[in-house]
């Protein structure tokens, strides 16, 4: 009869004694580990720089936020909760693992803090823990391989998704947790046969289980299945480590580091090339990211850590409406290709400085983009996609790469600064029709005029002659709250929101430095706009420029003040407020619209299933609207359905833009007279109560 079970480090394995095997294979593992993750490193230290050090304490914030927290996890209840659990298990496991390694050496060795009672407690933690992991295991086998969600599909066009490595990975981690539970209930079942006193075991844990599974085991198999299970785990736990950077289980890895390095002002472009300052552009020879070598090593970092969850894809408009491109096969192409060019196992690089649009990206794939920030908001792991989008712009204009239909609208803006190409003395024209000025007088401020506060109106609702009633309205509740206000008149030029997301930096330089002297003449001390881009480009993308507001920031205030007040609405219509990306997701106001209906008596307002964070693109503002993408549907289209389904026949948004594309799209889906849209402010004009 075998005398008690031999712990691993006094048993012989082939002739080998267990304590060296067990010193050998940490040591190789550690060190192969080593050796891989710095041949990863190699394209991210030679790519381009990126200022990601500054503000260590809320990053930090963000890390227990987005990481340990695993904040965003739970916007997919089933896969998020999921994930949780298993992100929870492997982090109270650690410490199991750590321990178990050591007793491979040192078969008495305890953690300090985890003798006694607080060993015990942590030991039926652990047990539950490595239950939970493994039966989570085994559902995202059984998810990925039998019931995939839809997200994780993967057209042709994006070419090959990688669900065998999930599998194979996902199936190894249960083996971990298998390995690990054997390893506890072969030793207790054999010290309980013995009549020794058996290590506590957790009721209904998986190796309380495997214990009472055991119990009539032979000593002699016991003790096999013993040594056999802490060499699984060990073998198992360094296996997957090495493993993990081939694969996209890297995010396990990397994503720390991407969440405390990701960017703290998602609504700020990044620089043409960090650390040359805008004045010094004219010396950059290359803009833009042309060859993979091009992206920072934020961005690379970002391909690594991507876990191909599909979230971002699931969200973007351009995909669920068919156009060319799903922002997670960015990602995935990205890594491929770094994976591919700068192998692990041979000293040869093949990627330097070859083009990545011709052959891992289309120049479609790359225009598609609309830059509603819906993928970002989704990303658990915090990855990036406008940034590398426009620099991959940047790289196709420096190439003299522009889509036919942009190139007159972009020589309009260079010449006229407008995209029509319309006389810049007839940008206030919108404010001199007879009717309007019998109601309100608008200062033009390029006429010496002096006023406190600018509205700026910007190219599309000063020249197109649907959106000039939303210039109108805004005008007449600046007047009626007693705003000292005007324009900028002649003086003013597109606010190049868009010209700088399409990759135009010097072109959108020239507009900012323009409005930027215009508005220092005017002497305002604040601006207004009803235009979200102007709003996001003025905030952010100027500098040295006076406090701004949406218009709906300003109504709200006014309506809690109650210099405005609201008559109530008449006609029985349900409305629905969608949410414009850069007033919402760029700039998260979504309140002080909402609020602001909420206040009309009588008005009946409903959510739309995609609203808030959630809400779906109209199809994009600015030069979008000059654009011309292969979609099977107008994303218009699909937001006015979205609209129909929540019950809605009046669409209000906040945006000339969502307004063009929207009225089209009512047209389009064929609900002329069913449904209607209208902007805030027209709402607001509309109903308001005047003395
Ligand atoms: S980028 Fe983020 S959301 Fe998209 S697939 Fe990768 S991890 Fe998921
Ligand atoms: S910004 Fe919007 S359109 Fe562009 S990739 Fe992300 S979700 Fe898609």
């Amino acid at each position: 009869m075998v005398e008690g079970v031999r712990p691993p480090a006094l048993a012989t394995y082939w002739l080998i004694q267990g304590r060296i095997l067990f010193m050998v294979i940490p040591f190789l593992g550690s060190a192969l580990f080593a050796y891989i993750v710095a041949r990863r490193l190699t394209p991210l230290i030679r790519a381009q720089r990126d200022f990601r050090f500054d503000r260590p304490l809320i990053r930090l914030a963000r890390v227990l936020r987005f990481w340990l927290g695993q904040w965003r996890h739970p916007r997919y209840r089933f896969a998020g909760t999921m994930h949780i659990l298993i992100f929870a298990g492997f982090i109270l496991l650690a410490t199991r693992a750590f321990t178990l390694l050591v007793q491979g050496i040192s078969p008495n060795f305890v953690m300090p803090g985890l003798a006694g009672e607080a060993g015990r407690m942590y030991g039926i933690i652990t047990d539950y823990a490595a239950t939970v992991v493994f039966f989570c295991m085994v559902i995202a086998v059984i998810r990925r391989a039998v019931f995939t969600p839809a997200r994780y599909a993967v057209l042709a066009r994006y070419g090959k998704g990688h669900p065998v490595d999930a599998i194979f990975l996902l199936a190894l981690i249960a083996i971990l947790m298998l390995a690990d539970s054997l390893f506890l209930a072969s030793k207790a079942a054999a010290d309980a046969q013995q009549g020794q006193s058996a290590e506590f075991l957790a009721a209904l844990s998986l190796p309380w289980m495997l214990k009472g599974a055991l119990a009539s085991t032979s000593m002699a198999k016991l003790q096999t299945l013993y040594l056999g299970a802490f060499l699984s785990h060990e073998l198992t736990f360094f296996f997957l480590l090495c493993y993990r950077p081939f694969g996209i289980q890297f995010h396990v890895e990397t994503s720390l580091f991407s969440i405390y390095f990701a960017k703290l002002d998602r609504e700020i472009l990044k620089p043409v090339r960090w650390g040359v300052a805008d004045e010094h552009l004219d010396r950059v020879k290359s803009f833009g990211v042309k060859s993979f070598e091009d992206f920072t090593w934020k961005h690379m970092l970002d391909f690594y850590s991507c876990a191909d969850c599909g979230r971002c894809s699931d969200n973007c408009p351009s995909n669920a409406v068919g156009r060319p491109l799903s922002p997670r096969f960015l990602s995935i192409k990205a890594r491929d290709y770094a994976f591919q060019h700068y192998p692990v196992f041979s000293s040869s690089r093949t990627g330097n400085g070859k083009p990545l649009i011709g052959s891992i990206y289309s120049e479609d794939e790359v225009w598609s983009c609309t830059t509603c920030g819906a993928c970002e908001e989704e990303c658990p792991l915090l990855v990036e996609y406008i940034d590398k989008i426009v620099d991959l712009r940047r790289g196709l204009i420096d190439d003299g790469n522009v889509p036919q239909s942009l190139q007159k609208p972009l020589k309009a803006l260079e010449s006229r600064g407008n995209p029509y190409g319309k006389m810049e003395k007839k940008r206030a024209d919108w404010a001199k029709a007879a009717e309007f000025q019998q109601l309100c007088h608008v200062k033009n401020l390029d006429k010496s005029d002096g006023a406190e506060t600018l509205y700026f109106v910007d190219s599309i609702t000063s020249y197109d002659d649907r959106m000039q009633s939303i210039g109108r309205a805004t005008a007449k509740i600046l007047d009626h709250i007693g705003e000292n206000f005007g324009i900028l008149g002649a003086a003013e030029k597109d606010s190049g929101h868009e010209v700088r997301r399409f990759g135009e930096e010097m072109l959108f330089m020239a507009l900012r430095e323009h409005n930027v002297g215009a508005i220092k003449n005017s002497g305002v001390q604040r601006i207004v706009t009803a235009d979200p881009h102007a709003y996001n480009a003025l905030k952010h993308d100027y500098k040295d420029v006076p406090p701004v507001d949406h218009i709906s920031q300003v109504i709200a205030r006014e309506v809690k003040t109650g210099k405005i007040r609201f008559n109530p609405v008449e006609e029985d219509r349900v409305y629905t407020y969608h949410d414009p990306c850069y007033l919402g997701r760029h700039n998260q106001v979504y309140d002080d619209p909402r609020d602001v209906l909420d206040a009309i008596p009588g008005l009946k307002r409903v959510e739309m299933t995609r609203c808030r964070d959630r809400s779906f693109c109209c199809g994009g503002g600015g030069l979008m609207l000059f654009y011309e993408p292969k979609e099977d549907q107008r994303m218009g289209v699909k937001r006015v359905q979205m609209a129909a389904e929540a019950g809605a026949n009046v669409i209000v948004t906040a945006c000339p833009f969502c307004m063009v594309n929207i009225e089209d799209a009512i047209k389009v889906a064929g609900l002329e007279g069913k449904m209607i849209a209208i902007d805030l402010a027209e709402l607001v004009d509309q109903q308001m109560a005047r003395a």
